[in-house]
């Protein structure tokens, strides 16, 4: 599987002016966009820009535990894309089915996220490296909860990559079970694992993996010095009236911005 790839190992996946591994990439935003209050959004837009990212992430469908609450709304895609034609900043959201993966694509979405939950999911990663084989479409491919073998994942990113489009950029968000305390097991230890074995680049998301904003700085400054090419996480301009988890583990702006400075820092050692 992976001496395949030996004609991808030079290949560079570049988004929002950055060219993976010659600058930290920095992927910020709202875990949720919330349909009824858009200005939370342009707002959280603008802050994570001004703050050093350079592609802005807002969820528009969202995978929920419950079914019961808010599972995302269609109409959140054009605030998605007009936060983006306000600030020039390239966007990431998940898809979670070919639905969505079209609407995504027709609305110019830069960058599809595959959350923890499809990242198993054969049949959707199939149908995502057929849609962009054409396209310079970047994927963010998150770790599953219940991955464990390395190769695992990297096949699992080899399923889209097998169609033609190679921008795929890893993503551990840790796993199940969690670390008593911790939303999720943090794994951006696996950063070094991934990196001797694929091409692929790796840009870890603290946000989930210890679930709770005052632990995401460490987690991310973790990252960086396990070799992380990039990080995504989640940030608000005003966390407490967030929804879905922003009111619990998204940065303030002024956090995200100290924090990307120390992981730039490290980055450069
Ligand atoms: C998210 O990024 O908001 C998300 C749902 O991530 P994950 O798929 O890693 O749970
Ligand atoms: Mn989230």
């Amino acid at each position: 599987l992976m001496d395949r790839r030996s004609d991808l190992a030079s290949h560079q996946v570049k988004i929002g002016g950055v060219t993976l591994g010659e600058e930290l990439l920095m992927i910020a935003g709202q875990c949720t966009i919330d349909p009824k209050n858009p200005n939370f959004f342009y707002e959280t837009a603008e802050a994570v820009k001004e703050a050093g990212a350079q592609v802005l992430r807002g969820g528009v469908w969202k995978p929920r535990t419950n079914p019961y609450t808010f599972q995302g709304d269609t109409k959140s895609l054009d605030i998605l894309m007009e936060a983006s034609r306000r600030t020039g900043l390239p966007v990431d959201a998940e898809v979670m089915d070919e639905e969505h993966l079209h609407m995504a694509l027709d609305a110019g979405v830069h960058m599809l996220q595959i959350g923890a939950r499809n990242a198993l999911n054969y049949s959707l990663l199939r149908a995502i490296g057929k849609a962009i084989a054409e396209r310079d479409t970047v994927v963010l491919l998150k770790r599953s909860i219940h991955m464990g073998p390395i190769n695992e994942f990297i096949a699992a990113a080899e399923y889209i990559v097998s169609f033609g489009n190679p921008n795929v950029l890893l993503c551990p968000r840790g796993t199940s079970p969690g670390l008593d305390g911790y939303r999720n097991h943090p794994d951006e230890s696996i950063t070094p694992l991934l990196k001797e074995k694929s091409w692929a680049p790796v840009v870890v998301d603290p946000s989930h993996s210890v679930g709770r904003a005052a632990y995401v700085p460490s987690c991310a400054l973790a990252a960086v010095a396990y070799g992380a090419d990039g990080l995504c996480i989640e940030a608000h301009a005003e966390p407490s009236k967030g929804i879905g988890d922003d009111p619990k583990q998204a940065l303030t702006p002024a956090v995200l911005k100290t924090t990307l400075e120390q992981a730039k820092q490290i980055w450069a050692l």
